[in-house]
């Protein structure tokens, strides 16, 4: 890095993802975690889910694990059904969220609880630093009206969920190893923003609707932009209203084992977490609210 790099973030690469199926055959486009990028440190996946075909979501996602990371749903239409082994369940609703920290792990369905409509919305997956993957389930669930909504003079609208704007709106999801941002941003057509990103975060923009520019580089709806390292990220929404995720996290910079559900740091890690989970140890979960 030269002395006259500015502190904006440029974008580094722009991901597409693939169309694939997964749980009981829910059809989802997989940006993050798939061949074209295995993982953004934190940011182990990204999932987009949209159809108004029931066929495309009704299977769901039945009884399956999760060990060593955190799951991150966030739905823009439609109602799913959670419910755990260890007895906790809930209903997420559109705009509303849900931050599940596996830890040490958790048997659960997520289904969707509509039978036609328009489902649509997100699944991110947050790595644990290695110190903390053996800590007890958490959850943090927000309603959508739950989830503070800033609004600027040009009627910028951002949704903070995790994390804090330049203007001091402060998300409700709070304790995450990762420090993460995110948040979710609707901009006039034409529209510009600006918002500091910490410097040691990685950090990216998925666009759900409309399209952006980031330094010169289009980004248009469904694709994700990798940005560059910097201190501050500056955006223009194109002739049309766009919308977008920002999303931020500092690296742990750990090795990663993954296998299905589980991510941990090394392959015994993982034959013990399929070990657990075949002697029944993830229902004996004791918290989970
Ligand atoms: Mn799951």
């Amino acid at each position: 890095m030269d002395q006259k790099t500015t502190p904006t973030r440029r974008v580094e690469r722009i991901i597409n993802g693939h169309e694939t199926s997964d749980g009981a055959g829910v059809r989802l486009r997989r940006i993050l975690g798939g061949p074209e990028l295995d993982m953004l440190d934190p940011f182990l996946l990204l999932d987009a889910f949209r159809s108004d075909d029931p066929d495309d979501y009704i299977a769901g996602f039945p009884p399956h694990p999760h060990r060593g990371f955190e799951t991150v749903t966030y739905l823009l239409a439609g109602t799913m059904q959670h419910r755990d082994s260890a007895g906790h369940a809930g209903v997420l609703r559109a705009g509303g969220v849900q931050w599940m920290t596996a830890g040490s792990g958790i048997e659960h369905s997520e289904m969707p609880q509509q039978e036609h409509g328009l489902l649509s919305g997100f699944q991110l997956w947050v790595n644990l630093p290695a110190a903390q993957k053996m800590q007890p389930p958490r959850y943090q669930e927000f309603e959508p009206e739950q989830i503070p909504l800033e609004r600027l003079d040009n009627g910028t609208e951002i949704r903070v969920i995790a994390g804090t704007t330049s203007g001091g709106t402060r998300g409700p999801v709070q304790q995450i190893a990762a420090q993460p941002i995110y948040f979710d941003v609707s901009l006039p057509a034409g529209a510009d923003y600006r918002e500091a990103v910490p410097h040691t975060h990685n950090a990216f923009v998925y666009v759900i609707e409309g399209a952006l520019e980031i330094a010169d580089t289009a980004v248009p709806a469904g694709s994700l932009a990798v940005l560059a390292s910097g201190e501050e990220l500056q955006l223009q929404a194109l002739p049309a209203k766009t919308r977008f995720l920002l999303i931020a996290g500092q690296p742990f910079n750990e090795p990663v084992a993954r296998s299905g559900p589980f991510v941990m740091t090394n392959r015994d890690e993982l034959q013990q977490a399929y070990e657990d989970y075949r002697n029944g140890d993830f229902g004996k979960v004791a918290e989970a609210g």
